[in-house]
């Protein structure tokens, strides 16, 4: 018996080596071929401006442009990025430029133009005694007209997909028949962590990253929710990537999602305001602030480089506007939660629910909040946001907000 015991005790053993010396391979290697880009350049000529991406390895691309706003939207294989995101140079013609994933297998550069503009010229160069594999772009400017008759030319781009695209196209397991009288499931919580991959979302003014600070936030929400034991949780994305605003609706449907909340941590102009609050949709915004503020997060597909000229939703709005008004109230419930929630754990700012027509929060028939966590553009938000502890409390404020809510809600189904 002992010696059995001590075989398959060795068993074990060498099974999980086996399997830890493989996956540490497959780790290995997967990430070094994946090419790295070492440096980014700008030339401004008087005829083009020139924008090379320089790589350690040979890489395919694709490049087309976009209007309103002009950009040039460059598609990679899935590339690791060693440039500092501070040093962003500036052209006579362009104004700044985005990396990161767009989806899973794709990254993309975005680069923002003053005025109408065309790929003159695009190539790559092998490695050279100096240089490495380099893919060069000639942008030269052309007149409005010129660019709107370029863009009619050009082939309809493919529907741009995502993370969550990906996995409703895998196979998904048969579905169980519940068993009769089986237990109601727990409520199901969407966590949306804003922004991703090539879209930074705010910057603070240490550098801190909205879309690195949200993300830990959610898992760390994630986690303390898990912990009770009362719910269920999805992720709108899990890494830095980019996913389309829509698509995170689409995502929290189709996991059929009890309660949608999205984080972010916004960044304004004045220093000195700070403090955290809370937002539901209205078509109307309640300030000027909240409509700004909206504006803003709204800009995502834009910022990722998503041609919005596809766009047949005016139909299906309507018909999401007469559903979302049966859903407004359970947001502004759960929105007075969470403010009172959050008040007792962190700053807020004095109008701590404000109403705007935020596009994530459009989705019908599942009560959705919006969190700015503080300001990003305020030294002591940033330091209170990068401490671990502190987003302890806010998940901890968070998860007490959502047990009132269901609580509440299941006084009210009570005969
Ligand atoms: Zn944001």
């Amino acid at each position: 018996m002992a010696r059995s015991h001590y075989i398959s005790g060795m068993h074990r053993l060498f099974t999980s080596l086996v399997w830890g010396v493989g996956l540490f391979c497959v780790f290995a290697f997967g990430v070094s071929a994946m090419p790295v880009v070492d440096s980014v350049r700008i030339g401004d000529y008087p005829e083009k401006t020139r924008f090379v991406i320089e790589f350690d390895k040979p890489i395919k691309f694709n490049v087309f442009t976009l209007g309103s706003p002009y950009r040039v939207v460059v598609e990679l294989p899935e590339v690791a990025w060693r440039i500092n995101p501070d040093a962003v140079p500036r052209g006579k013609r362009i104004t700044g430029y985005r990396f990161g994933l767009f989806k899973p297998g794709q990254s993309r550069v975005v680069i923002d133009l003053k005025s109408p503009i065309r790929v003159a010229n695009s190539f790559t160069l092998p490695l050279n005694s100096k240089r490495g594999h380099r893919l060069v772009l000639d942008i030269a400017k052309i007149s409005a007209e010129q660019f709107a008759a370029l863009q009619k030319r050009r082939p309809a781009l493919m529907p741009s997909t995502s993370e969550a695209d990906a996995v409703v196209r895998a196979p998904r397991p048969p579905i169980k028949k519940p068993k009769k009288r089986f237990k109601p499931l727990r409520p199901l919580i969407v966590l949306d962590p804003g922004h991703g991959g090539i879209d930074p979302g705010a910057r603070g003014r240490r550098g801190t990253l909205e879309k690195q600070l949200v993300l830990s936030q959610a898992k760390e929400l994630r986690r303390q929710l898990l912990a009770t034991g009362r719910y269920r949780v999805v992720l709108t994305r899990s890494r830095d990537i980019f996913v389309r605003l829509r698509e995170r609706i689409a995502i929290a449907h189709r996991a059929g999602g009890d309660l949608f909340i999205s984080l972010h941590a916004d960044s304004i102009g004045n220093r000195h305001v700070r403090g955290g609050s809370v937002y539901t949709l209205s078509e109307r915004a309640s300030d000027k602030e909240a409509e700004a503020l909206a504006r803003r997060e709204n800009k995502s597909d834009i910022i990722a480089g998503v041609d919005l000229n596809d766009q047949s939703e005016t139909v299906a709005k309507i018909l999401i506007d007469l559903r979302q008004r049966l859903t407004k109230n359970d947001s502004v419930a759960f929105a007075k939660s969470l403010v009172s929630q959050l008040g007792k754990q962190t700053r807020m700012l004095r109008r701590k629910h404000r109403f705007a027509g935020f596009a994530v929060l459009k989705g019908p028939e599942i009560p959705s909040v919006l969190i700015e966590m503080g300001y990003l553009s305020n030294l002591q938000d940033e330091k209170l946001l990068r401490q671990p502890s502190h987003r302890r409390k806010i998940a901890g404020a968070i998860v007490r907000a959502i047990d009132s809510y269901f609580s509440r809600q299941q006084a009210l189904r009570q005969p």
